[in-house]
């Protein structure tokens, strides 16, 4: 496979075109943005872990029936995945309260729902990623109403694997952000990483963050809390 030129930055990953024009390389970066970029810094050796555990989700979620973009790993920051053209969708699945959802309806972080929540955002970084409903989704065009419930569907299942998945090595799945894409031939896939980055994840035990939340909120010790949380992935069968 043969890395050709770079085709995108984002803010924590460069994407890169190969001589395969089904496939794509992603190389993952140490920075982080929060804030819809207004807060920049890095967090060493994150590139590294968003990488390795991304992948490692996504083979257990392909062989649950749930398709991706995994393809292979590469290197320590680089992965071959599928070429997607990717729904301008940020579905968020929630199990507790947190984040934007506290706010936004005033109730405390940690209030625990009783069935999971999902929430969609418009990935539009010059409108702020406003909140959506499924039917301006259709009005905007942005998927068809087939679309919508395939990713509803694949959405709830990875909040179901992830968080049976994280309760096995003591971590409490609080809620996460996926977003999805369309293959050549159309068809729905999950793309993008699952990660500290994008993942709200708690020590069962402790309540202690583990994610990106130390970042945004200059909590200190973020280093130190991926890296714990890589070593609790490793610990899992
Ligand atoms: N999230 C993300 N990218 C975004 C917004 C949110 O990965 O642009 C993730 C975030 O890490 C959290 C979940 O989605 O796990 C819910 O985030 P929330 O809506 O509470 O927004 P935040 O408080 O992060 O602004």
């Amino acid at each position: 496979m043969k890395k050709l030129c770079q085709l995108y930055e984002g803010k924590a990953k460069k994407v890169y075109a190969t001589d395969d024009p089904e496939l794509l390389i992603v190389s993952y970066k140490d920075d982080a943005t929060a804030f819809n970029g207004l807060k920049k810094g890095t967090i060493k050796g994150k590139g590294v872990i968003n990488n390795q555990m991304s992948n490692r989700l996504m083979a257990r979620l392909a062989t649950m029936g749930i398709p991706n973009h995994f393809v292979e790993e590469l290197s320590e920051r680089e992965t071959l995945v599928r070429r997607v053209e990717i729904v301008p969708l940020e579905v968020i699945v929630r199990n507790i309260a947190a984040g934007s959802f506290s706010k936004r309806y005033g109730v405390e972080e940690g209030v625990v729902f009783d069935e999971p929540t999902i929430e969609y955002s418009y990935k539009n970084d010059a409108l702020g990623d406003p909140l959506l409903n499924t039917s301006h989704a259709l009005a905007l065009g942005i998927a068809t109403e087939q679309e919508i419930e395939t990713i509803q569907t694949y959405a709830l299942a990875v909040n179901h694997f992830l968080r049976t998945f994280w309760e096995e090595v003591g971590v409490t799945l609080v809620d996460f952000k996926l977003e999805f894409g369309r293959t050549s031939d159309g068809t729905i896939i999950l793309a993008d990483e699952i990660s500290p980055d994008t993942c709200r994840l708690w020590d069962t035990a402790t309540g202690e963050k583990l994610d990106k939340d130390r970042f945004r909120r200059d909590m200190g010790g973020v280093e130190n809390a991926y890296q714990e949380i890589m070593r609790r992935l490793e610990t899992h069968s």
